[in-house]
């Protein structure tokens, strides 16, 4: 029996996904992603970043009319370009772009606690800000589907190289799907040039990962891709002082970002052993 054979006559989400993962390597993007909304059992959900990938992907979606949700989580700190492309985005097709936002009152605590760009300070002050800004966002985003698509490629960093083109999501009870698992950025650029696709005006001055503005850089000369995100933190632990003791106290470092201060009452809490819950961040 053929791969897509089988898939006609399973029904749970686990073994939907599997036998979409069996399936998807043998057919191109548009038709994976119409396989999906054929096969998922419920709403399927594309959540975009605006990055190049995702813009390719939202290019099959609204124009193969795809009932697909496309949504992005506008944290407040991206860059006006990501602004400005998503405004562009929805001109070019002509459909909305929904967008979730964090929850005010977990907003507002956050920056009284740690600072306008705590950060800067502590990977524990980056993960609550991700919590607050995207992970949270994110569980409302997905809420109540049953699919979720991505744009992440494997070639993009060592640990996406251990991931599927189709997997589930156990913890969420979600076919989670990326439809370009297997293509380069080079073929994602040439695809987006041919197809008239918009892109972010950042990706031509070597910003290949754009996300929020504070945490995004410019990639040197043969870094890896992912390397401009978050990029302080290893060297804020090596050069600024800042370091987690054995027993995991926080141990205060001078100003690491120049301008900024140190959030004390973030700091006293984490020196106290207090623990900040880790999520996944895009
Ligand atoms: Fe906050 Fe930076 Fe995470 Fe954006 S990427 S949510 S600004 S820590």
């Amino acid at each position: 029996m053929s791969p897509l054979q089988r898939l006609i006559i399973s029904d749970s989400r686990e073994t939907i996904a599997a036998e979409l993962n069996a399936v998807f390597p043998t057919i191109g993007p548009l038709e994976r992603l119409k396989l999906l909304v054929e096969r998922v059992p419920g709403r399927t959900v594309f959540t975009t970043s605006l990055g190049i990938e995702d813009q390719m992907l939202t290019h099959l979606i609204f124009t193969g009319g795809l009932k697909i949700e496309v949504k992005t989580l506008d944290t407040g700190r991206l860059f006006p370009e990501s602004y400005t492309l998503w405004r562009t985005t929805e001109e070019k097709y002509g459909r909305r772009i929904k967008a979730l936002y964090p929850k005010a009152e977990a907003l507002e605590a956050l920056v009284d606690d740690q600072g306008i760009d705590g950060f800067y300070y502590a990977p524990e002050f980056r993960k609550a800000c991700c919590g607050v800004r995207k992970v949270e966002p994110l569980g409302r985003a997905l809420d109540g589907a049953a699919g979720w698509v991505t744009g992440l490629r494997r070639d993009q960093s060592a640990n996406r190289e251990s991931m599927e083109f189709v997997g589930y999501d156990g913890a969420r009870d979600m076919i989670k799907a990326n439809p370009l698992f297997d293509w380069t950025r080079d073929g994602i650029r040439a695809f987006t040039e041919a197809e008239g696709v918009p892109v972010n005006p950042l990706h031509q001055k070597n910003f290949l990962s754009i996300g929020c503005a504070p945490c995004t850089r410019a990639l040197q000369p043969g870094e890896p891709e992912r390397a401009g995100r978050w990029w302080w933190e290893e060297e804020t632990m090596r050069e600024c002082g800042l370091h987690i003791e054995a027993d995991g106290r926080v141990v205060r470092a001078k100003d690491v970002a120049p301008g900024h201060q140190h959030g004390d009452a973030a700091f006293e809490r984490l020196d106290a052993g207090e623990k900040i819950p880790e999520g996944p961040v895009a």
